[in-house]
């Protein structure tokens, strides 16, 4: 067990609340009364608090607006019918952000201030949980390097933050995705597995390029043969082959661990589905294709949960998915918002009650 730790807090006079209804709101615009804010100096972290939502002052020189040590989660926090909140396996975000602080030469956070204060921050804007269907409020933590100085180094100082943003319904219309040749996401040895902000920044140019040809995103491939596949935009990707569920496995550090992908791998086993964590690459699934094996493509991520695709196409050759008929699918969907909204058991004990 870890102590608890001692957070200050200073709330708001009047809830924004007031003047928002919680239904129909965009991803990520809206944010709550509070956020949680902490700082590492000296070897230690301090000041953890938690305040009115507001702005951060800098100076110009702050390192991470240079030299990128900027890391985050993304995490959805739910309501039951009996207006209890919960938090989607938050403990697994939580070992990843040490993941993707340690690749950026980051300090670690400890875990009294990373889930004993999201808690503490959520039951505080507990009321900011949206309790309607395929609504939620969106949790992300943050940290980032705030020496002010130029010179590349690892910065000596840090800040850790979270803030929250209702959101939802989010409709995830099936994807048509170009498999991408030119641009490379990740490499063995490279950041791919760390969630950090410069990730994001590196893959926007492909997604646009793709748009110009009529694609929603892209299929990243590897660095080297533009061949084995990887992920599909910023989410992890299944490919159901003959029954079999097969996903991009992690031993090469150039695929995002997402909770979702493991949850859906979990699902599917307990389904009686057998999957493979596996190197796949792209003539494999043109063959499954061309004989009519290749069943369903998807999507995994905490944003959309599972993303149908309907087309993927390889440089000239078109793939095209009925996602009509895309049961796997959608029955991992199914059983995930079932989870979610606690309208069937948590047999998989992922939802954290706050
Ligand atoms: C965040 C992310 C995912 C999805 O992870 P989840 O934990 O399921 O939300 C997948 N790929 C990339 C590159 C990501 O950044």
């Amino acid at each position: 067990m870890t102590a608890a730790v001692d957070i200050n807090v200073s709330k708001v006079e009047r809830s924004k609340l007031n003047d928002l209804s919680l239904e129909n709101l965009p991803f990520g615009k809206y944010f709550t009364d509070h956020m949680l804010e902490a700082d590492y100096e000296n070897g230690e972290w301090k000041n953890v608090e938690i305040k009115p939502y507001q702005p951060l002052v800098f100076e110009p020189s702050l390192m991470s607006l240079h030299y990128g040590q900027a890391i985050f989660e993304g995490i959805k926090a739910y309501k039951d019918a009996n207006n209890n909140a919960y938090i989607f396996r938050p403990h697994d975000n939580f070992i990843r952000f040490n993941i993707s602080a340690e690749r950026m030469c980051m300090p670690p956070v400890p875990e009294e201030i990373f889930m004993d204060g999201m808690k503490q921050l959520i039951d505080l804007d507990r009321n900011w949980i949206p309790n309607k269907k395929d609504h939620s409020l969106y949790i992300r933590p943050f940290m980032f390097s705030t020496d002010c100085q130029l010179g590349v180094k690892p910065s000596d100082t840090y800040k850790f933050m979270i803030i929250l943003s209702p959101t939802g319904p989010y409709f995830a219309e099936p994807m048509k995705i170009f498999v991408e040749e030119k641009y490379t996401r990740a490499a063995p040895g490279g950041v791919g597995f760390a969630k950090n902000a410069g990730n994001y920044a590196g893959s926007m140019i492909a997604a646009k390029e793709a748009k110009k040809l009529g694609y929603d995103q892209v299929l990243w491939t590897d660095a080297f043969e533009h061949k084995w596949l990887q992920e599909v935009g910023m989410m992890n990707v299944v490919f159901v082959i003959n029954g079999v569920a097969i996903t991009p496995s992690l031993e090469e550090g150039t695929i995002l661990k997402g909770v979702t992908r493991d949850s859906v791998i979990t699902i599917l086993k307990d389904m009686g589905i057998k999957v493979e964590e596996r190197r796949i690459n792209i003539d494999e699934l043109m063959d499954a294709y061309k004989n009519n094996s290749l069943q369903e493509v998807f999507g995994t991520g905490t944003a959309a949960t599972i993303a149908f695709i309907k087309e993927l196409r390889y440089k000239d050759f078109v793939m095209k998915f009925d996602v009509t008929k895309c049961t796997i699918a959608n029955s991992v969907r199914q059983t995930l918002n079932d989870i979610r909204s606690c309208t069937i058991t948590d047999k998989f004990g992922w939802m954290n009650k706050v």
